[in-house]
C-alpha cells in the first residue's frame, strides 16, 4: 500500500491524465470546437446557435503544409511539358508551394459553419461559412433568405 501511494504521488500523479491529454492535445488528431454564438436578425433580436470550427492539432497542420507543398511542385513538374508557359509556370509553383505551405501551416483553425434557428422564419438552419470566416458576419438564412447576423456569444462588455 505504502509503495502504491508513494508510486501514484511521485509518478503517476505528475505524469498522469493532465500529461496524457497534453500528449493527446499535442499530437492527435484535429478537434471539432462548438463554439456559442448569437443568431440576429435586422431587428437585433438575438437567437442562440453553435459555431462549428476544426482545430488543426500541430502535427496534421504539418500534414496539411506538406500536402499543400506536394500539390504545388507536382504542378510545377506538370507544367513542364506545356511548351512556353513553363517559363512562367515551373518557377512560379515552385515559388508557390513553399509560400502556401506556410500560410497552411499558420492556419490553426477552420470554421466549418454555423447551425441554429433562424430568428426570422423560426426554422432551424444550417450555415455554411468560408473557413477563414470571422464573425460578427452578415449571411442570408438559406431557408427564408432574410439577412441574419452572426455574433460570437461572449460580447466584450463595453
Ligand atoms: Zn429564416
Amino acid at each position: 500500500m505504502r509503495a502504491m501511494s508513494l508510486y501514484n504521488a511521485v509518478i503517476a500523479e505528475p505524469l498522469g491524465m493532465a500529461r496524457l491529454q497534453g500528449l493527446a492535445t499535442r499530437y492527435n488528431m484535429s478537434t471539432v470546437e462548438k463554439r456559442p454564438i448569437e443568431i440576429r436578425d435586422s431587428n437585433n433580436s438575438g437567437v442562440a446557435g453553435t459555431l462549428n470550427v476544426t482545430l488543426f492539432a500541430p502535427n496534421d497542420r504539418t500534414v496539411r503544409a506538406l500536402k499543400t507543398l506536394g500539390l504545388f511542385w507536382a504542378l510545377a513538374v506538370g507544367s513542364i511539358p506545356i511548351i512556353i508557359a513553363h517559363w512562367v509556370l515551373v518557377p512560379g509553383f515552385l515559388i508557390a508551394g513553399p509560400i502556401m505551405a506556410v500560410r497552411r501551416y499558420r492556419m490553426t483553425e477552420s470554421v466549418d459553419g454555423a447551425e441554429g434557428t433562424c430568428p426570422a422564419c423560426k426554422g432551424a438552419i444550417k450555415v455554411s461559412m468560408e473557413t477563414t470566416d470571422t464573425l460578427p458576419k452578415w449571411t442570408y438564412c438559406p431557408a427564408c433568405n432574410a439577412p441574419i447576423q452572426l455574433v460570437p456569444s461572449e460580447k466584450p462588455s463595453s
